[in-house]
């Protein structure tokens, strides 16, 4: 696994923002072993395991005592699995932290001590992710596949919800396909409907801008957060996606229900645009 020291600067990813490296330990690595507290160990855990960022299929393993791949640890009467996802948060003090999730296993079992800021900001923090937020036009998040609410469409179509994700969502994650995700960031791009006034965070990143490199649009990057994306599937059903799909799918490993994807890749495919096909939506 990558090492980086703690406190330099994060610079790979998919962030556009200034984060702090902690904890990226390898063998060899000298760091700070003085005590933590239970409070301090079972925030950090909370944290690490509700926010799971830049999640990729296949799990690494402790490169100080070679446990793994994937180290199982219990959490509220389950089972979580570490080794696969970055913790990325925003503090109080100004500090936005990228950790390994195996930081949690460096401290609980290598008497790992993280600088005193990170340890700050992850007591403060964890209460804040411990409910979900409450239900605004912005916040709100659904299960994937049932029945479309977020704006009232008056045609008789049957609309299902894809990807409105948040931190009480449970989701299917895993490896989704190259051309998929190029499928879906252009229809994203060329054909966004139901603009809002406003823009929808992700709750995993804790309310920063969400964009997404892309070559065509203007400033080489697109926004996303205020529109969605309807495509039309087989059977008459049409997906309504908030566009932040295509950033859950990148940085959170959300894997989309099967149909939804097979949607997105013809609809792409096609050399046209069937308006008729999506109803008629607000743009
Ligand atoms: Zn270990
Ligand atoms: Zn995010």
């Amino acid at each position: 696994m990558a090492r980086y020291p703690d406190m330099t600067e994060y610079v790979h990813g998919h962030c556009f923002r200034t984060m702090t490296n902690v904890g990226w330990l390898g063998r060899g690595t000298a760091f700070d072993t003085r005590p933590t507290s239970p409070q301090f160990r079972q925030a950090l855990l909370e944290l690490v395991a509700r926010i799971r960022v830049n999640v990729t299929p296949g799990f690494r393993q402790c490169d100080l005592c070679g446990a793994g791949p994937g180290i199982e640890v219990p959490f509220e009467g389950g089972t979580i699995v570490l080794g696969n996802a970055e913790l990325h948060f925003r503090g109080w003090r100004g500090f936005s932290f990228a950790a390994p999730d195996l930081i949690y296993h460096y401290v609980a079992e290598h008497g790992y001590r993280p600088p005193k800021p990170f340890m700050e900001d992850v007591l403060e923090m964890a209460p804040r992710y411990r409910v979900p937020k409450g239900a605004s036009n912005f916040t709100r998040n659904y299960d994937d596949l049932s029945e479309y609410v977020n704006f009232t469409i008056d045609d008789n179509r049957t609309r299902v919800n894809i990807g409105w994700l948040g931190l009480g969502s449970t989701f299917d994650t895993g490896e989704t396909s190259p051309e998929f995700r190029r499928a879906l960031l252009e229809l994203i791009d060329l054909r966004g409907v139901c603009t809002m006034r406003g823009w929808r965070q992700c709750e995993f990143c804790d309310g920063y801008e969400v964009a997404v490199p892309y070559a065509t649009a203007r400033h080489g990057r697109l926004l996303l957060g205020n529109q969605e994306v309807h495509v039309p599937g087989a059977n008459g059903v049409i997906y309504a996606a908030t566009n932040l799909v295509y950033h859950y799918v990148v940085a959170h490993g959300y894997r989309p229900p099967a149909q939804f994807v097979e949607a997105v890749l013809v609809a792409a495919a096609q050399p046209g645009w069937d308006d008729e096909a999506v109803g008629p939506l607000p743009w």
